[in-house]
């Protein structure tokens, strides 16, 4: 599983180190599709359920599962670049959100509070702990803190052998409710917040979901294997970072 997870990292790595204004996000689609296969893996997403491309590209207000297109990036845009894995019988499920150029403090922002978010759920996926510590540990840093609008309508989820597994794994929630956590269970843990209210339109293609108020959004995803110890995060954003540090068209990053 490692491998299928670790493999979704060096994807992203790859489409970042391309991007700049003026690509469409059917080449990142592409160039993503193609990596994942000469890396003898298949693109999870699709056919998933009818899911017509490799990845979901969701730009700006569009929350997830947005369409890559002839959409050119533009300066100020962020998006949202989600891709799946399937290796050795294995998935892997990891999401980042770039940013274009430039782009306002307020957008900076949010991708900041976002990843911290995840981090923040990621340190709760500890044996005997429950779903609504991670869920809890979101909520109360996005929402709470930042008054961002966590998104109900999407949830994390485990993974494996199949793309979405029991338990769901809510940004919102109860500390000390919901399935317990075991070692050896897996999941994918990935905040979608709002900068504005927490409710999401959909689009009449049947898979992009926008926020109701048309304000940004942003999405970061790990993959966090449970142990009887620290978490295991399976998936890597290394690479990432490291790839958007050295873009100069990509004007944000944040290591934690
Ligand atoms: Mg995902
Ligand atoms: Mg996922």
């Amino acid at each position: 599983m490692r491998e299928a997870c670790l493999l979704v990292g060096k994807a992203h790595a790859a489409a970042a180190s391309i991007l700049k204004p003026g690509i469409s996000t059917m080449q990142i689609n592409d160039l993503v599709e193609e990596f994942i296969r000469d890396n003898g893996a298949t693109p999870s997403f699709k056919n998933y359920h009818g899911f017509p491309y490799a990845t979901c590209i969701s730009m700006n207000e569009a929350v997830v599962h947005g369409f890559p297109g002839s959409h050119m990036l533009t300066e100020g845009d962020i998006f949202s670049l989600d891709i799946g894995v399937y290796k050795n019988g294995f998935h892997g499920d990891s999401a980042y959100t770039y940013a274009i150029g430039s782009v306002s403090d307020e957008v900076k922002q949010l991708l900041r509070v976002t990843k911290e978010s995840l981090y923040l759920g990621i340190s709760k996926a500890r044996q005997g702990n429950r779903v609504g510590d991670i869920a809890n540990a979101i909520q109360e840093h996005t929402e709470k803190k930042h008054g961002y609008g966590v998104v109900r309508e999407l949830v994390g989820h485990g993974l494996g052998r199949s793309l979405h597994e029991d338990p769901q794994v809510p940004n919102y929630g109860k500390k000390g409710t919901g399935a317990k956590l075991k070692a050896g269970m897996v999941l994918a843990i990935e905040p979608m917040i709002n900068m504005g209210v927490k409710d999401v339109v959909h689009l009449d293609d049947g898979w992009t979901v926008l926020t109701k108020d048309r304000k940004p959004s942003a999405h970061f995803e790990h993959d966090v294997c449970i142990t009887t110890a620290e978490p295991d995060i399976l998936s890597s954003f290394k690479e990432i970072e490291e790839a958007e540090k050295k873009n100069s068209n990509l004007s944000w990053s944040y290591t934690i």
